[in-house]
C-alpha cells in the first residue's frame, strides 16, 4: 500500500493502556516461559499499531503543518505520551526481575535489559519535578531562539533565514550577517546564560537526588552508551586533538590562498569555493531518477529498498508552503516501511538527503523483521554511521547528481566532515567542564568554552567582535541545551564512516559486507562490541584516527585541483 492510502484512525488511548496493563499483569505473573514470551510478543503488537498511527500523523503533520485534523492529532499524542511512558516504564521492571530474564537474554541477546538497567538507573520518582523544571527550561531556550527576529538589510529574518548570508560569496555581506546573527545573541546573552545556568543546577540536582555527584553519568546513561564513558570520551577527544587539529589547520590555509584572503576571519570560513559551492544537476525528478540507478547498481538489497520506496511513495522531498522545516526519516512499524521527509531547496543538502537520510532508511528497511523492535533501538553514534557511511558507498555515482561540480562536492564532503570533527570535540569538553563544575559562573562558563575553542580551532579570528570573544558560540548549538552530551556521538559515527570511505577504496566487496552486517547487528551489540565485530576499529583506540588521516590526504590531494575553485 502507498503511503498516501494508509488509513488513519485516532488510538483509543485509554482502551490500549488498559490492555497494555492486562497484559503486564499477566507478563508478571507468567507461569511458564512460553506465557512469557507470548504476552510479550502481544504487547508488542499493541505498541506497534499505537506507533504506527503516532507515525502516519507526524508525517502528515509535517507535511502540512496547516492542515488543522493531524494538528489536533499529533496534540492527542503528546498529552497521551507521558501515560504511555508510565506503562513502559513498568513493562523494563518487569523484565528485569523476572524468573525469565535469562531466557530472554538469551533468546533476543541482552541490549534490551542492559538498557532497561540505565533507564532504571536515571529514574526516581523524587526528581519528577525537576524533569518537568528541565524541560520548561529548554522549551524557554526553543521559543527564545525559534521566536529569534533579526534585522539584516531591511529585512527580517529568524536563524536559519540567515544561513545563505553568511554563506555569501560578498564578504562584506558575510561579515555583516554574522554581525547581525551574533548581534541577536548578544542582545539575549542574559537569559541565556540564565536558562542554561538554571538547567545546569536543575541537572546537577537531579544527579545529586539519584546518588550522583554530577550530572555526567546521568547523560551517558540516558544516551544508551553501554560500553564507553567519559575516560572513552577524553582519550577519543586527545586523539582529535593530536591528530585532526594540525591537519584541518592545514585545510584552513589552503582555503585562505584558494580563496584569495589574506586575513582570513571567521565569516570567512562558510566560504569554500569562489565559484560557490557544488550544486545538484536538477530538482527532485531529477534526483531521485539517478538515485534509483545508483541504488540498483550498488548493491541488490539497496535495489530493493529505493524501489520500495518509490513505489510505496514513502518520501515527501520538496520544500512547499506550509511544509515544517528541515529533515528526518522515520519508521512505519506495522507498514514496516521508513520515511524520508526533506525540504529539497537545490542545494548540495538534497543530494544529501537521498545519500545520508536514505541510508538511514535503508538500515530501518533492512531490519524491518526483527523482533522485539527494541532491538533495533540504535544509539546515535551506530545509527550515524549507517547514514554517513552511505554518503560515502555512493561516491561513485556523485558525477550524476553533481555533473562538473563533482571533484568540488568531493573535497567539500571530506573536509567539511574534517573539520566538523574539532568542533564536535570543543561542545563536548565544553559540556564536560560544565557538568563537572556546576558552580562556574556564566561568564567562566563562556571563558572556559573561549580557551577550548582556541585549543581545537585555533584559526578562528573573531575581528573584534565581542560576543564571540568572550565564548558564546556554543549558545546557538542546540543540543548543549536540549541533549547534554549529545554531541561527540556525530564525530564517533564520522570515525567510522571514515574508515568505510577508506576500506571502500581499496576492498568494495569486503567494506560492502562489514556494513550490511552492521546493518543487521542493528541495536543488538553495544558499541564497540558491534565495530569489533564487522571488523572496524574502535575511535576510541589509540591511533585510530591516525591511520585514517593520511589516507584522506591522499585521497584530497589525488583530486583534480583545477575544478576545485
Ligand atoms: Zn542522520
Amino acid at each position: 500500500m502507498k503511503f498516501k492510502d494508509l488509513t488513519y484512525q485516532r488510538p483509543d488511548f485509554d482502551k490500549l493502556i488498559a490492555e497494555i496493563n492486562e497484559l503486564l499483569d499477566r507478563l508478571e505473573a507468567a507461569e511458564s516461559e512460553e506465557v512469557f514470551f507470548e504476552t510479550n510478543k502481544k504487547i508488542e503488537d499493541i505498541t506497534n499499531k499505537y506507533n504506527e498511527m503516532f507515525e502516519i500523523a507526524y508525517i502528515r503533520n509535517t507535511i502540512n503543518t496547516e492542515d488543522e485534523f493531524y494538528d489536533k492529532e499529533m496534540e492527542a499524542f503528546y498529552e497521551a505520551g507521558p501515560r504511555f511512558n508510565q506503562v513502559d516504564h513498568r513493562h523494563q521492571t518487569i523484565r528485569l526481575n523476572t524468573p525469565y530474564r535469562k531466557a530472554f537474554e538469551e533468546k533476543y541477546g541482552s541490549m534490551i535489559t542492559a538498557r532497561d538497567e540505565l533507564k532504571r538507573d536515571v529514574f526516581d520518582p523524587s526528581i519528577m519535578d525537576d524533569r518537568v523544571k528541565e524541560s520548561k527550561l529548554v522549551n524557554e531556550y526553543n521559543k527564545l531562539t525559534g521566536g529569534a527576529r533579526i534585522e539584516f538589510r531591511g529585512e527580517v529574518k529568524n536563524i536559519s533565514g540567515m544561513t545563505a548570508f553568511t554563506q555569501d560569496k560578498d564578504r562584506q555581506t558575510r561579515k555583516e550577517a554574522f554581525e547581525a546573527l551574533n548581534g541577536w545573541f548578544a542582545d539575549n546573552l542574559e537569559e541565556l546564560d540564565r536558562i542554561y545556568d538554571e538547567l545546569v543546577k536543575v541537572r546537577t540536582q537531579i544527579a545529586n537526588k539519584l546518588g550522583y555527584k554530577t550530572y555526567t553519568p546521568i547523560a551517558y546513561k540516558l544516551m544508551e552508551r553501554v560500553d564507553w564513558d567519559i575516560e572513552d570520551a577524553r582519550a577519543y577527544r586527545k586523539q582529535i586533538l593530536d591528530v585532526v587539529v594540525p591537519f584541518t589547520q592545514k585545510l584552513y590555509k589552503e582555503q585562505k590562498q584558494r580563496i584569495g584572503i589574506d586575513d582570513f576571519k571567521y565569516y570567512d570560513v562558510p566560504l569554500s569555493f569562489l565559484s560557490g559551492n557544488p550544486k545538484p544537476i536538477g530538482a527532485e525528478e531529477v534526483l531521485v531518477k539517478q538515485a534509483s540507478k545508483m541504488y540498483h547498481e550498488l548493491s541488490p538489497e539497496t535495489d530493493e529498498f529505493f524501489k520500495a520506496m518509490v513505489e510505496k511513495g514513502m518520501m515527501d522531498l520538496t520544500t512547499k508552503q506550509g511544509k515544517a522545516p528541515g529533515g528526518y526519516m522515520t519508521y512505519l512499524p506495522i507498514s514496516k516501511m521508513p520515511y524520508i521527509f526533506s525540504n529539497f531547496n537545490g542545494t548540495s543538502g538534497d543530494v544529501d538527503v537521498l545519500t545520508h537520510e536514505a541510508g538511514h532508511a535503508f538500515q530501518g528497511y533492512l531490519t524491518r523483521n526483527v523482533f522485539p523492535s527494541e532491538n533495533n533501538i540504535i544509539t546515535s553514534e551506530i545509527a550515524e554511521t549507517h547514514s554517513m557511511s552511505m554518503e560515502f558507498f555512493t561516491h561513485p555515482w556523485m558525477e550524476n547528481f553533481f555533473g562538473e561540480d563533482t571533484e568540488k562536492y568531493y573535497y567539500h564532503h571530506v573536509t567539511d566532515a574534517l573539520e566538523f570533527l574539532p568542533y564536535g570535540a570543543s561542545i563536548d569538553e565544553f559540556q564536560e567542564e560544565v557538568y563537572e563544575n556546576p558552580d562556574m559562573t556564566p561568564a567562566e562558563r563562556r571563558a572556559k568554552y573561549r580557551e577550548i575553542e582556541k585549543k581545537y580551532l585555533p584559526h578562528l579570528d573573531y575581528d573584534g567582535n565581542e560576543y564571540l570573544e568572550n565564548g558564546g558560540r556554543w549558545q546557538r548549538q542546540l543540543h548543549v541545551y536540549n541533549y547534554p552530551f549529545y554531541y561527540l556521538d556525530y564525530t564517533i559515527a564520522q570515525v567510522n564512516a571514515f574508515q568505510y570511505f577508506v576500506w571502500d577504496m581499496k576492498d568494495h566487496k569486503e567494506a560492502w559486507e562489514s556494513y550490511l552486517k552492521l546493518c543487521h547487528i542493528s541495536g543488538k551489540l553495544a558499541t564497540k562490541k558491534a565495530l569489533k565485530e564487522v571488523g572496524l576499529k574502535s575511535p576510541f583506540e589509540d591511533g585510530t584516527i591516525a591511520e585514517i588521516i593520511p589516507k584522506l590526504e591522499k585521497y584530497l590531494d589525488s583530486l583534480d585541483k583545477e575544478k576545485i575553485k
